[in-house]
């Protein structure tokens, strides 16, 4: 400030002496106006500058200026670059935040007071198919066309949470998602959603599940019952009694089946896969199946079939024997009661190309369809449903033998011509091989 009034009054006096030397007061006067009116013109010019160099608030090019506007400028660069400063540390906040929400597993979606996209995660963008950048501005209702989403976000009642279909893996197959909406703000929305289709598939088989349990045990029970009935409230002879409770008996014989394989599916399910466990012969895993297998034959086939084992050099297995002899059993008993009569059926333990090793059955039964294929592990899918139960059938083998190879490390593998008959196989990767050398 001082320097200030020290320039003026040395302009002023400057000027006020070249008017004294033109010899007049007059002209000392106007020098000293002229002195004064020069000031403010220097003075107006630094106060420009400043004023420029705040419009950019460029801090790398403060301006170079002496007195009071230098002190000012010197300041104000302080302010912007703390001002600054606070603006990048909220900004990567604000980017820090943005991304935690970006890898959340639910879709975020911010709706501005009119049902704007305000912002969009890339999860909310993938399950409903919005472009994260174009769709932003969009109203939400134009994009989720769902009636019921519609009806959701215009009322007022955001307590519960709604379904929709999302972005299927096929447009025959949408997805399912949740949607829960919060409002917040004024009358902002925030609004999550959540992939349910897994869950949802999961109840459905779940629910499958049970209705088939109940029907494969109301059956048998409905007979049971139906003959206790007849038995306590009509006089039967001898003979109808044994009928009758050999029919009750095979019923009988039914549950049970169907028990144990269940119980058999929940103990595979449930417990851990068995590590290398035992190296088992080949050949001894081969004779109780097959001797079991001979027997089935001789009494549900007429005339029995012809069961050759193909032999191979024994070699070893490793795994859990219970488990390998129940899903070997199951492929070799299906052989049985699917291929008819004098039909044949061949089985062993082979080495694979790839080191593996398979244990397989081929039969020359019926064979089935390719559209039948993929379904066939599924428990309770049966093609021929009345063999499946009149051969003592549960629907479960299949599901079983899947299981158990998945939990060996290797797979159920089927090839199968209608007309001609069916191989099936359970192929072990080559860690569970192990050669037997020579003595
Ligand atoms: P099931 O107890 O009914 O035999 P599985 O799970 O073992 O149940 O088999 C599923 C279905 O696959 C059977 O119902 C049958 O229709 C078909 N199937 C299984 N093995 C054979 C086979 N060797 N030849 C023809 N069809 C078969």
């Amino acid at each position: 400030m001082t320097r200030r009034l020290i320039e003026l009054l040395l302009l002023v006096a400057l000027a006020s002496a070249w008017g004294l030397t033109h010899a007049s007061a007059g002209w000392a006067v106007a020098g000293a106006l002229l002195g004064a009116v020069l000031w403010s013109l220097l003075d107006g010019i630094r106060a420009r500058r400043l004023l420029r160099w705040l419009d950019t608030a460029d801090t790398s090019k403060t301006p170079e200026l002496s007195g009071m506007w230098g002190e000012l400028s010197d300041r104000s660069r302080k302010v912007i670059k703390k001002l600054e400063r606070k603006t990048q540390s909220s900004n990567a906040r604000l980017d820090n935040f943005l991304a935690a929400i970006q890898e959340s597993p639910n879709g975020v979606i911010l709706l501005d007071g009119a049902g704007r996209i305000e912002w969009v995660n890339l999860t909310a963008a993938h399950q409903l198919g919005f472009d994260p950048q174009k769709d932003v501005g969009q109203y939400i209702q134009n994009l989720v066309r769902s009636p019921a989403f519609k009806t959701y976000l215009l009322g007022d009642d955001f307590n519960g949470e709604i379904l929709i279909g999302g972005i299927g893996v096929r447009p025959s197959q949408p997805s399912k998602i949740l949607v829960k909406i919060h409002p917040y703000g004024k009358k902002r929305k925030l609004m999550l959603t959540r992939d349910v289709t897994a869950v949802e598939l999961a109840d459905t088989m779940r629910r499958d599940f049970v209705a088939n349990v109940s029907h494969e045990i109301r059956t048998p029970l409905t007979v049971l019952s139906g003959f206790v009935e007849t038995m306590q409230n009509i006089p039967v002879s001898a003979a109808e009694r044994a009928t009758y409770l050999n029919l009750m008996s095979q019923q009988a014989q039914r549950m049970q089946m169907l028990v144990s394989d269940l119980l058999t599916l929940s103990r595979l399910e449930g417990s851990p896969a068995p590590g290398q466990g035992d190296w088992l012969n080949t050949n001894e895993l081969m004779l109780p199946a097959l001797q079991e297998t001979r027997a089935l034959s001789t009494v549900i086939a007429q005339p029995p079939h012809e069961i050759t084992e193909v032999t191979q050099t024994a070699f070893c297995v490793s795994g859990n024997k219970s488990e390998l002899h129940s899903a070997m059993s199951n492929l070799l008993s299906n052989a049985v009661r699917y291929t008819p009569g004098g039909g044949s059926i061949r089985s062993g333990w082979r080495l694979r190309a790839d080191g593996g090793a398979e244990f397989f059955v081929e039969d020359s039964g019926p064979g089935i369809a390719a559209e039948h294929l993929p379904r066939l592990t599924e428990r309770f899918y049966r093609i021929d449903r009345s063999r499946s139960r009149e051969t003592g059938g549960t629907g479960l083998g299949l599901a079983i033998v899947k299981h158990v190879a998945q939990r060996h490390g290797g797979q159920l593998e089927v090839k199968s011509t209608v007309g001609k008959g069916s191989t099936f196989s359970i192929a072990l990767p080559p860690s569970r091989v192990q050669q037997i050398s020579p003595a």
